[in-house]
């Protein structure tokens, strides 16, 4: 029998909050056995490491949600993650192909806490962006735009990008998706992130010039002139990671000041002033592999979530790393999700009520499945 879904349970937090990890952590194992393969519990590279602990799969957004749509057994996906991330193991673990596998049956996703939402998808509404568009067809052709949204989006927006002849991009495959944007297009609409905008179409050599920001929020052409529309390149949406945008220019020259071998390395979502300054800029994979196969007692300044590089200090001890912001810089909408929520989802979940499904319409999914599979193409 098809379990029971209670989308607006509510989490029993008297309960849940009041025991401790070691006795939720007993509970989690319990409930990991008794669904064994069929569930998957997912954990993104900037959880904390107590949930960490008990995920089945660590990676960035985009790996998990592969990884767990190619599981053959997999029919219930715990993600802890945010809600953009969850939409799209939705998509993708139901994509057509998975569920003829599949003799039609859904893969169910559950977020643990609907809380854990992301400030920068939510820079970007799909009404604003439709909004955008049309002003934009006011003084350019929008049949030559191709609009690019980062992975960090949500759905609605990766749905867009698959009708206007678009495309997703992760910060590992900006630069290529951007190249496959301009054989298709005279101009891109990039969002909702303008740093990893900016940072890589800086690289390919569009100038800050070619780069109206568009601010949702102004009262004509995103606060831009139709000239600055007109001879642009790429337009950028207002719209930033709240955890990034933090990193400044001072920190890293606070650190070269006091360790003048100290090598920088920071996310493409950082500011471009910390982009120009580093040594070395990339996506969540390319950070971890860098320090990985770099010389023991390398030096770094580490400009991403906290608790990934307090992961990466506790797995390379030969390693010297320091955290390149004098203040917290941590995601603290993914850091809802703690041992209580995941013990009250699984638990829930084991007892056959679904809570906190996220599942993407269907027409949204086929278009955002669209958008996702052009950027397949390019790698
Ligand atoms: S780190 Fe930034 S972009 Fe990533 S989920 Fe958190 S708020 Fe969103």
């Amino acid at each position: 029998m098809a379990p029971a879904i209670d989308q607006v349970a509510t989490f029993e937090l008297p309960s849940y909050k009041s025991a401790d990890n070691i006795d939720l952590s007993a509970r989690i194992a319990e409930v990991r056995k008794q669904l064994g393969s069929k569930l998957l519990i997912l954990g993104h590279h900037y959880q904390q490491d107590e949930v960490i602990a008990h995920s089945d799969l660590r990676g960035d957004s985009y790996q998990l949600s592969q990884m767990a749509a190619s599981s053959s057994d997999c029919r219930y996906i715990v993600f802890c993650g945010v809600h953009f991330m969850a939409e799209t193991a939705d998509i993708l673990a139901n994509r057509p192909e998975k569920l003829t596998e599949r003799d039609g049956e859904r893969v169910t996703v559950v977020l643990p806490d609907m809380a854990a939402g992301c400030s920068m998808a939510d820079m970007a509404a799909i009404e604003q962006v439709e909004a955008a568009w049309e002003d934009m067809g006011e003084v350019i052709d929008t049949s030559r735009i191709i609009p690019v949204t980062y992975i960090n989006s949500a759905a609605s927006l990766k749905s867009f990008c698959g009708r206007h002849g678009g495309i997703v991009c992760t910060s590992s495959n900006a630069a290529a998706v951007l190249e496959w944007a301009f054989e298709r297009g005279d101009r891109v609409l990039f969002f909702p992130d303008q740093h990893l905008g900016r940072n890589t179409s800086l690289k390919m050599g569009i100038t800050n010039e070619q780069m109206p920001v568009w601010d949702p929020y102004a009262d004509e052409l995103g606060g831009n002139t139709t000239a600055a529309i007109d001879n642009s390149r790429v337009i950028l949406w207002k719209g930033h990671c709240s955890v990034h945008q933090m990193f400044r220019a001072e920190h890293v020259d606070q650190f070269r000041g006091k360790y003048p071998d100290i090598k920088i390395l920071v996310h493409p979502e950082c500011p471009q002033e910390v982009n120009d300054l580093a040594d070395i800029s990339g996506s969540t994979g390319k950070i971890i592999e860098t320090v990985r196969s770099a010389e023991a007692g390398t030096r770094w300044a580490i400009g991403t979530e906290l608790h990934l590089v307090n992961r990466l200090k506790a797995e390379h001890p030969e390693q010297e790393i320091h955290f390149l912001s004098p203040v917290i810089c941590m995601c603290a909408t993914m850091y809802r999700i703690n041992l209580a929520h995941l013990c009250w989802s699984l638990e829930n979940l084991a007892a056959g009520t679904i809570v906190n499904q996220i599942e993407v319409d269907e027409e949204t999914s086929r278009w955002s499945l669209v958008a996702l599979e052009r950027m397949l193409e390019v790698k």
